[in-house]
């Protein structure tokens, strides 16, 4: 059960990369127009990869060494899984939505267009909530409380960093259209919050 969980987190963590790339790709390719970018902003980045991607990696290859391992149950892995299908649909929902207005970190391009359709309409950071979504999937699906919680402790750390400072940029950019668009819109759940 804890193999087929691990290969399980594996395979969509290589589906996302693999729905990312292109963007990534095409973003070097963008001219900048607005550079918000801070140390901080990096550093939260850095420690992104590092709840998600390499503290998985190190529970499996037993860096822990057994420390703070759980159980694996069927109910928790079918839950994982579900969760995991979520994340991967409203990621790529989120990303073709945004096309190439999307940045890895603050930033305004060259001819940015704010997006207010598609997932757009009913929240302003799906893209965010995929990924609070993934910290979920990783918690459910790699059975230790430090490595499974990792991920999601540090989505919360640049979600809480970045909102407040994203929305400022984008209200500086697009004025009184980005307030109308906040008026209609929450900012992860759609009606509620
Ligand atoms: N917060 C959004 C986008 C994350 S990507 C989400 O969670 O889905 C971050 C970049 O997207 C920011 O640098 C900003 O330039 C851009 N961005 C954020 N909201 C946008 C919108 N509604 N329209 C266009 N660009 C947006």
């Amino acid at each position: 059960m804890i193999r087929i969980s691990f290969i399980l987190w594996a395979l969509m963590l290589v589906t996302w990369c693999a729905m990312r790339y292109p963007a990534m790709r095409r973003a070097r390719r963008q001219k900048t127009a607005v550079d918000k970018r801070t140390p901080l902003d990096i550093s939260l980045l850095v420690l992104c990869t590092f709840g998600l991607v390499v503290m998985p990696v190190l529970w499996r290859l037993d860096v822990l060494g057994g420390l703070a391992d759980r159980g694996q149950g069927i109910v928790t892995l079918v839950l994982g899984t579900l969760s995991g299908i979520a994340f991967l649909w409203l990621f790529r929902r989120s990303h073709k939505d945004l096309g190439k207005n999307w940045s890895v970190t603050l930033e305004v391009r060259e001819g940015h267009q704010l997006v207010t359709g598609g997932v757009y309409a009913y929240v302003r950071h799906p893209m965010y909530a995929s990924f609070l979504l993934w910290g979920v999937t990783q918690a459910l699906l790699i059975p230790n409380w430090i490595a499974g919680l990792a991920g999601l402790v540090a989505v919360l750390a640049l979600y809480a960093v970045r909102q407040s400072r994203e929305e400022a940029m984008m209200r500086e950019t697009f004025g009184a259209e980005y307030d109308a668009y906040c008026a209609r819109t929450k900012r992860l759940v759609p009606g509620i919050f």
